[in-house]
């Protein structure tokens, strides 16, 4: 059986040195706020490329924190719109609403799968104050275009980069190129470290990342109950801190992410050398250091049929996602609008297994099982 993420192996690969940085933090007796945090706060700045990086529980909450920190500082009210791609996770749009912000649903290319940079001016209203962009599967979804959009007209440049942790965006010149982390490219961003992801902890965990020191210290306080001193508080906060236990293993599995997505990056490339099957479609092929390769989506018109099948040869395969935000439940105003790039996505869409434990040889299970698909 080849499953579609192996947590346990993927923990295996640094089994010791994870649990000896639990038990260090278990034989502290210090669990929360310390020097844990501390530390991999500052490698986690040093390693996206940016000043500041503050910790939280999870990536929803960083993605939350970002928007209210906004409106504490003045800069977002409430009614005010935000640019998201329609295809994105569910959380990146309830942490728009659950701020009494207004997403704006932006269609996706289908050949990036990211948001389509030439729909982006033309959503723009006098209430539009930012763009979030969120690099989905792993891939960078910031252009040149994005930037000067949001420059031109004063909106912020916030990133999900709940998928995408080690992943670049290169900017070249005549003169040189240069690699330029996701997470540091606009003006703050959101990271998750729920298990599943390429940087994963042992449960919830995530992470702001910015280069401007007030908004920093406001997501700091409204995560620890709006507290900038101790008993004093200022804003009406929540409480979403990181504890001790994973900001340790984040510590240890961050040495080893480059290696890890570099593993994935590898797998991704045997795929798309490999995969050849009429009724089966790959995404746009992008250069190794634009895609960390979180998922490895290939469409099918024919998809449950291709994921039974798939499964009846022992691979476990997943959807995502199977009901674009704009036809769910909790959104119903939106049920009836028609985005039909985000709903052929969300129709056609096969996520294959893709991660730092997979071998060579069950990638090639992979590959043999969907080119004999009939
Ligand atoms: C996982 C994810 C989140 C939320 O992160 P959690 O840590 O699960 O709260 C947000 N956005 C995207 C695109 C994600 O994939």
């Amino acid at each position: 059986m080849i499953k579609f993420l192996d947590l346990q192996a993927i923990t295996q690969m640094h089994g010791e040195e994870i649990k000896a940085a639990v038990n260090r933090v278990i034989d502290s007796g210090w669990f929360l706020q310390g020097s844990e945090n501390q530390n991999f706060e500052s490698h986690y700045a040093q390693y996206i490329g940016c000043q500041h990086c503050v910790a939280v529980a999870n990536g929803l909450d960083a993605l939350r924190l970002i928007l209210r920190a906004y409106k504490e500082i003045g800069i977002l009210r409430e009614g005010d719109e935000v640019i998201v791609p329609a295809n994105t996770y569910i959380a990146t749009i309830l942490a728009i609403t659950d701020n009494n912000l207004v997403p704006v649903l932006v269609e996706p290319d289908i050949e990036t799968l990211q948001i389509d940079d030439t729909l982006i001016e033309q959503a723009i209203t006098p209430r539009t104050r930012a763009v979030m962009i969120v690099h989905l599967y792993g891939r960078c979804a910031y252009t040149e275009r994005i930037a000067d959009i949001c420059q031109r007209h004063h909106l912020r440049l916030i990133e999900d980069n709940a998928q995408a942790s080690g992943c670049n965006h290169s900017q070249f010149s005549i003169l040189n190129s240069q690699f330029v982390r996701t997470g540091s490219l606009g003006d703050a961003a959101a990271h998750s470290f729920y298990p599943g992801k390429n940087l994963g902890a042992l449960g919830d965990a995530g992470a702001v990342t910015t280069d401007d020191a007030e908004l920093a210290s406001v997501v700091r306080a409204l995560a620890n109950y709006g507290s900038q001193q101790k008993y004093v508080f200022r804003y009406q906060g929540i409480n979403s801190r990181m504890a001790e236990t994973d900001a340790a293993v984040l510590d240890v599995k961050l040495r080893y992410l480059d290696e890890d997505n570099r593993r994935r990056q590898q797998l991704a490339a045997y795929y798309y050398d490999n995969i050849r099957h009429p009724l089966v479609h790959l995404p746009r092929r992008v250069a190794d250091e634009e895609n960390v390769c979180h998922l490895f989506p290939v469409f099918c018109e024919r998809r449950d049929e291709l994921q039974a099948w798939l499964a009846e040869q022992g691979i476990q395969t997943l959807i995502h996602y199977p009901i674009p935000p704009h036809q769910q439940a909790c959104y119903p105003d939106w049920n009836t609008r028609s985005l039909p790039v985000t709903e052929h996505i969300h129709a056609c869409e096969l996520s294959l297994p893709i991660h730092q434990a997979l071998s060579m040889d069950e990638a090639r299970e992979v590959v043999r099982a969907v080119n004999a698909f009939r």
